[in-house]
Parts: structure tokens; C-alpha cells; sequence
């Protein structure tokens, strides 16, 4: 059943720090045995059935009493990583985890690796590499959509339509290489006309999945919007009424927000990380010209920029050809604050706001959204791509279809198509983890951390 005949890892697999309950993990063919050397309980966890759980002590060699503990036990396969393992719950004092996870090291466990319970969890088949990927992404979500996201990684959305794609090429190929197999015979075990088909559907919704990685992306990773405009226009203010608190400086002399204040918010779960820049211009100050540099790489580096305009100056044209000299300007949102003081001109914008009544915040944030995720309309439901690897393979297997498709349209042997057609398969593969590497796991067990 697992196909581990491995050490018996552990690691502690709570936070460090003191709190409640702290949870030492062991896993692997020794747990049991191990784990019985240290604790005391009313019976052996060796002998006691899989999802159970022990009250009992763990002494030290000396038979010192560290803890109080509870261990469950789990037995292979029905546990995280699919092997034997034990999980101890301890006061959460880090001197009593250490006390015991050095018996543990004692009594025959190695420390573990960083992802090496899932990196097991997904040798012994209780996840696909996607799913393994998706604790990552589970634990280090911050909003509440990047969390939902990487949910229906875990739960397989996005492993279940890879592995339809897959199967439905598998069956494509094997028609394929069952002719050159009747090479000789001249029968016809798939009419080209239909393989063509098979292959441009499945291309098809290779490229929609494709189109979801700028989507994925922002939902999971964030927004990086630049706050730009002449002094005074009121981007400091308008963060702050973002915020509802004052980090930035409120002022009315030009030229005070000299460092870029970094600030993450949460806009219907989407999280955007603004940066309020000291402005774009030419400035004799050596500290303002240091600001200036940075406030550029801020725009370079936006994915959004949120060029501010007031009423007083009006609309700052100069400042929108700088800034579209640096990014695409469909990513540019010019925006009118202080409307309170009344609307002057005919000005053409995107959004028209008050920092200070907060009129019209509530349009900037949908605008806001609707630049940042363009015209997707994906669902909770829709398989997403969020993680470059996935990505990657993705584009590898449409170029490999692109192949397979001209193969067949200049009439080329069936061995071309065949080998393009298995690389395909292989790319996908690669996704789900039927195809991998161990420089490929080591990239992405190693970004884990230790314990999980
Ligand atoms: P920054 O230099 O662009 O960061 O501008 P500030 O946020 O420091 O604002 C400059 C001045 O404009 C301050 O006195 C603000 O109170 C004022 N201000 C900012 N937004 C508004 C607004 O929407 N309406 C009015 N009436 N005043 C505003």
C-alpha cells in the first residue's frame, strides 16, 4: 500500500511561540514503536486501532515527566502522509516540544524536511501534485478569496479537468498508435477528421485555462497599485480614507511624502497593496529626487496606477504621458478628487471622488476590481490557473498540440503524430504529477515549511 519503506520523520507543526496546544507529527514505519518508548499510557499506541486517541505522559531517559500529552494515532493508509503516524498534542511551551521532539530523535525519528509530510502525502497517491501545491497555497492565503481559491485546489477543480484532458488524449493516441501498429494492413483506427476535432477542443479549453492565469494570479497573489499625482492632490488623504487610519502624512506642503508608503487592503477579498508615491517630477532636492526615482520604479513595477487629478490644477496631462511612457495605459486609471468643492471644466475621467466625504470610493473600488481582473467572468466553480508551473505545462502541451495538428493537415506519418501527441500527455502529466522530476519536487517541497 504506501510505497515508503522510509525513516520515521517528525517536526513540531504548530507556529513557535507559547500559546495553548502545540502538535508534534511522526510518520512513518516507526512511529508507533517509537513514540511507545517515551510515552505511557493505558495501552501500547502499538497496539491500539488507527484514529484513536491516548491520554498519557511522555518521561524523559531519566523518567523525568515532561508533558502531559494526547497522541492520535493514525494507521497506514488512512493517514495525512498515508503512512503510520502519531500526532502529540503538548502544553504549547517550546521547551517541552523540544524536550520531546529530541527523545523522539533519540528513539530512531529524523527531523523533517520542509513539505516532506505532504511531499510523502503525495508519493503514497493521497494527493496529486496540485492538490500538494494547494496546501501551500491554503496556508499562506490572506484573503478570503485567494483562500476559496486554493480550497478548490485542494479539493481537485482544477486536477479534475487536467486529468480529463488528458484521459481524452490518452484515448486519442492509443486509436494512433494502434494503426502504426497495423501499419501494414492499411485499416483505419481513427479518421483524421475526428482526431483533428478531438485535438482543437481540447486546445480549446487548454487556452481558457490559460486565460484564467491573470485572474488566478491577482486572486491569489494581489494588486500592486501605485498612488501618483502632483503634490497636493490628495493621495495621501485618499489612502487614508482607504486605510481609515493616518500612516501617510496628511499635509499642504507639496513634497512631504517623500518614502513610499506601502498599505494592503482587502476589496472584496481581493488584496491590493498600494503604494503612495512622492509624484513624478523634476525637482532640484536631492532626498525628493531620490523619491522621484522611486516613485517610477513604483509605476514600472505596478500592475495599476491611480493617477490622481484635483479640481484645483486640474487635469495633469503632463504627468499621464509620463507614466503611459512607462506601463500600458490600459492600466491606468485617471481620477478627479475633491469633487466636494464643486466639479470645474470638462475633463474626461475614469472616476470622480472625494478623499475627504468618500464619494465615489465605492465606484474607484469597482473600477479598481475590473482593472485588476479584466472581463473574466470565472466562477467559485471554474477550474483556475494560479501557479507559473502549472502555467508553463499548460502552454508546453498547446504547443505540443499546435504539432499534432499541423502533422495532420500536411498528411505526415502517424509517428509524428504520435510523439507530439504523448508530449502533450506528458505536459499534462507533469501538472497532476504522473510526470515529474526530483528537481521538480525539491522546487516545490522545499518552499514548504517544516512540519506541514
Ligand atoms: P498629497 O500631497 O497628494 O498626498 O495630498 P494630501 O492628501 O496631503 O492633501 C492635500 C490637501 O488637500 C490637504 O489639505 C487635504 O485635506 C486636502 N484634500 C485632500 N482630498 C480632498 C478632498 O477630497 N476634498 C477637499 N476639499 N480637500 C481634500
Amino acid at each position: 500500500m504506501n510505497k515508503f519503506t522510509e525513516d520515521t520523520i517528525t517536526a513540531i507543526a504548530t507556529p513557535s511561540g507559547v500559546g495553548a496546544i502545540s502538535v508534534i507529527r511522526v510518520s512513518g514505519p516507526l512511529s508507533f514503536e517509537i513514540a511507545d518508548k517515551i510515552f505511557k499510557g493505558k495501552i501500547r499506541l502499538t497496539d491500539s486501532s488507527t484514529h484513536t486517541i491516548h491520554y498519557g505522559q511522555i518521561f524523559d531517559e531519566n523518567d523525568v515527566l515532561v508533558d502531559d500529552v494526547l497522541i492520535s494515532v493514525f494507521r497506514n493508509p488512512h493517514s495525512y502522509t498515508g503512512e503510520d503516524s502519531v500526532e502529540i498534542s503538548t502544553h504549547c511551551n517550546p521547551l517541552i516540544s523540544k524536550k520531546i521532539i529530541d527523545l523522539l530523535l533519540k528513539n530512531g525519528t529524523r527531523l523533517a524536511e520542509p513539505g516532506e509530510f505532504t511531499k510523502r502525502a503525495y508519493l503514497n497517491d493521497k494527493l496529486d501534485l496540485v492538490q500538494a501545491e494547494a496546501v501551500a497555497d491554503v496556508i499562506s492565503s490572506r484573503t478570503d478569496a485567494s483562500l476559496r481559491g486554493a480550497r478548490n485546489q485542494l479539493n481537485g477543480l482544477l486536477s479534475k479537468k487536467v486529468d480529463e484532458l488528458r484521459n481524452s488524449l490518452i484515448n486519442a493516441s492509443s486509436f494512433v498508435e494502434l494503426e502504426l501498429d497495423f501499419a501494414e494492413e492499411d485499416v483505419e483506427f481513427i479518421n483524421l477528421g475526428d482526431l483533428m476535432n478531438r485535438v482543437r477542443t481540447i486546445e480549446n479549453e487548454i487556452d481558457l485555462l490559460l486565460k484564467s492565469y491573470n485572474f488566478g494570479k491577482v486572486i491569489k497573489e494581489g494588486v500592486n497599485v501605485a498612488l501618483v499625482g502632483k503634490p497636493n492632490v490628495g493621495k495621501s488623504s485618499l489612502l487614508n480614507y482607504i486605510l481609515k487610519e493616518s500612516r501617510a502624512i496628511v499635509s499642504h506642503i507639496p513634497g512631504t511624502t517623500r518614502d513610499i508608503i506601502r498599505e494592503d487592503v482587502s476589496i472584496d477579498g481581493i488584496m491590493f497593496r498600494l503604494y503612495d508615491t512622492a509624484g513624478i517630477r523634476i525637482s532640484e532636492d536631492i532626498i525628493e529626487k531620490e523619491g522621484v526615482l522611486r516613485s517610477r520604479k513604483a509605476v514600472k513595477d505596478a500592475d495599476l496606477v491611480i493617477l490622481i487629478n484635483d479640481v484645483d490644477q486640474g487635469k495633469s496631462e503632463d504627468l499621464l504621458n509620463e507614466i503611459s511612457s512607462l506601463i500600458n495605459s490600459n492600466r491606468i486609471l485617471s481620477i478627479l478628487n475633491k469633487i466636494d468643492l464643486g466639479m470645474t471644466g470638462l475633463d474626461d475621467y475614469d472616476v470622480k471622488i472625494s478623499a475627504l466625504t468618500g464619494e465615489g470610493i465605492e465606484s474607484l473600488f469597482r473600477k479598481m476590481k475590473e482593472k485588476a481582473l479584466g472581463t473574466s467572468n470565472y466562477t467559485e466553480k471554474s477550474a483556475v490557473v494560479s501557479n507559473s508551473r502549472h502555467f508553463d505545462c499548460l502552454r508546453k502541451a498547446k504547443e505540443s498540440l499546435g504539432k499534432v495538428k499541423n502533422s495532420i493537415e500536411n498528411k505526415m506519418s502517424g509517428e509524428f503524430i504520435a510523439v507530439d501527441l504523448r508530449k502533450a500527455i506528458d505536459d499534462l502529466g507533469e501538472i497532476v504529477g504522473i510526470v515529474t522530476s526530483e528537481d521538480i519536487l525539491n522546487n516545490i517541497f522545499t518552499k514548504f515549511c517544516i512540519g506541514k
